[in-house]
């Protein structure tokens, strides 16, 4: 492509919303523009990009054995009513009526289109396994949209569906689809790790994200340098502390004035704070009653609350709890704000950490403004309505796996894998016969990549303070020829030819042949980040330009027939990542 023919505008200034690389320079290039918040349009050179990762994760998804399909964006409400996530999905469904006043929903994800697609058209053990998957616009009603396309309201998503007789099957699918991920990210250039996850909404059990390792990434993961444990913040398992044997004593209510947080009180009292339990309050609201229930976690003082844990330990959407209105609170159970303890609470259902159930004589609020209670132990003083693992594994935590310390990183999350079982097919009432005419429900995983995410985060991970630098598997265009001036035939000529010539040995050209100083081109070859730059200049008539690879400092300068065996070279040997 000739850029004096290109719909394509650089930016010089970093547009103020933008506070990533990715978004800043997706902008600056040209790549992308917003239309309104989490609503972006792609131009020329971003379409490009967008393209070349649809285009691994087709090749690599048909490599795998799946089939594209394609099902509509707009979904009627009457499957989301049928598999419950009409309510359970929550303000991130994005909801809309026709004219009738008829109830649809603008697509998040398509497990229920999926399992009526195959309701409809399988009966038998002989249709399956089927792996169907489509590439096909999302909506979510982000609380948050932010950073450009990392987490919009409209995005380009491929999500996949297996549907397998029996557990056995699904395993074999499950794998095929991890591997194919490993692919897809190895090939856009990616540096990633996958890594235990949470099940979310989506629901199921049994789950991998593929995350991209980047600062600026939302998702936190903590993984072992001694074993292979690596899991997502929400999703690593604890191993509880095994605390020394002890009688237990008494209990004693203390005054402690003005100490509402575990640090004042053990501070005030002497004691670690490992010997002090943490209330947290919640409301949890439910589908048909308009009054909260109460909610009170107890964990050890020194840990922190993993809220994920408690959603799914509580089986509510995520969306339907909240931090407790202790004014509110306070009178219907008890509580106190900065001295509640399971002690004399009621009227309020009681959450305990594992960990507390073993603890003995800890310090606890006294549900009394300016008392705590010490020698507290569970089983003897309270009990809970669920003890379950409540606690954020941090860095510097004894792994789950071998207890050697945890590290922590940050991450985008790309990808997400999931064994959904027989959630949607029971629900839905997708089943089979088996070969004696038996009904099974079939068994479901699905499979998800963001590919418009995918994109933002390959920009994250490949770019220096002058732009992007482009693997050579996703880059728009593999080479830019910068023509230093045009109105030197010579120059001309021979950059055309060379232009022509990489075109005609396949390989993804563009040619600056704009009336510009040569600063500003190479300013935009910078930003835009073609991988291989050929400058025409001066040297032209001696039949000599200068050859760059966008990600290396050093020019080289050589023959027109050297330049482009070396650029033909490069690109076939990097195009696959
Ligand atoms: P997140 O935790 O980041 O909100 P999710 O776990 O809800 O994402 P999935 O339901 O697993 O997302 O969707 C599959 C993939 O779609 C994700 O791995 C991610 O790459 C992409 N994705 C999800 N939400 C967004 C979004 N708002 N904008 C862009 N891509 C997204
Ligand atoms: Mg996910």
């Amino acid at each position: 492509m000739k850029v004096s023919k290109m719909f394509f505008n650089t930016l010089r200034e970093v547009p103020a919303e933008a506070e990533i690389p990715s978004h800043v320079f997706l902008l600056r290039a040209g790549m992308i523009r917003k239309e309104v918040s989490g609503f972006y349009s792609f131009l020329p050179l971003g379409m490009r990009a967008l393209h070349k990762v649809e285009n691994i994760v087709r090749e690599e998804m048909d490599a795998a054995g799946a089939q594209e399909i394609l099902t509509s964006a707009v979904q009627p409400a009457e499957l989301w009513q049928e598999s419950g996530r009409w309510y359970a999905y929550g303000p991130e469904l994005w909801r809309t009526k026709d004219r009738n006043e008829r109830d649809f929903v603008l697509g998040p994800t398509a497990e229920e289109v999926f399992t009526n697609v195959v309701r409809q058209n399988v009966t038998s053990w002989r249709q399956l396994p089927i792996n169907i998957y489509q590439i096909q616009t999302k909506y979510r009603d982000e609380a948050r949209p932010r950073f450009g396309l990392i987490r919009s309201r409209e995005f380009l998503m491929k999500d996949a569906y297996s549907f397998d007789r029996d557990e056995d099957g699904l395993q074999v699918s499950y794998d095929n689809m991890y591997d194919a991920y490993s692919k897809v990210f190895t090939r856009c250039g990616l540096f990633f790790r996958p890594v235990e996850a949470d099940t979310g909404a989506i629901g199921g059990s049994g789950s991998h994200e593929f995350c991209a390792l980047s600062d600026t990434g939302e998702e936190e993961i903590l993984y072992c340098e001694n074993c292979d444990m690596a899991a997502t913040a929400e999703k690593a398992d604890f191993k509880d502390e095994v605390m020394p044997a002890e009688e237990e004593l008494p209990m004693e209510e203390v005054l402690t004035p003005g100490t509402k947080t575990i640090e004042d009180v053990c501070n005030f009292l002497g004691v670690d704070q490992k010997k002090s339990i943490k209330a947290i309050m919640y409301e949890v609201y439910n589908e048909d009653k308009p009054e909260p229930e109460y909610v009170c976690c107890f964990i050890r003082g020194d840990r922190q609350l993993n809220e994920t844990k408690l959603i799914n330990a509580l089986d509510v959407p995520e969306f339907a709890i909240k931090m407790a209105d202790e004014s509110k609170m306070g009178p219907a159970t008890g509580c106190v704000a900065g001295f509640t303890g399971p002690v004399g609470l009621h009227d309020c259902k009681i959450i305990v950490d594992t960990e507390l159930v073993n603890a003995k004589n800890m310090v606890a609020g006294a549900c009394k403004a300016d008392h705590h209670i010490k020698n507290v132990n569970y089983g003897r003083d309270y009990t809970a309505d669920i003890v379950k693992d409540l606690k954020l594994l941090q860095e510097g935590d004894p792994c789950p796996c071998c207890g050697k310390p945890v590290k922590t990183a940050r991450s985008i999350e790309v990808g997400q894998v999931f064994k959904l079982h027989t959630k949607y097919s029971e629900k839905m009432g997708l089943t089979y016969k088996d070969e004696n005419q038996e009904e099974h429900h079939v068994v479901m995983g699905c499979y998800g990549i963001g590919v418009s995410r995918t994109v933002a985060a390959i920009v994250e991970q490949h770019h220096d303070e002058n732009g992007i630098i482009w693997p050579m598997s996703v880059a728009p265009y593999h080479v830019i020829i910068d023509l230093v001036n045009v109105k030197d035939e010579v120059q001309v000529e021979v950059a055309n030819k060379l232009y022509e010539d990489l075109l005609a040995a396949g390989i993804e050209v563009m040619l600056d042949d704009r009336d510009e100083r040569p600063g500003v081109k190479f300013k935009d070859a910078d930003l835009i980040g073609i991988p291989i730059r050929i400058v025409v200049g001066k040297r032209a008539g001696e039949g000599i330009v200068e050859y760059k690879l966008r990600r290396e400092a050093d020019k080289v300068e050589m023959s027109v027939e050297e330049a482009k065996a070396a650029a033909i070279e490069l690109v076939h040997k990097e195009i696959r990542g």
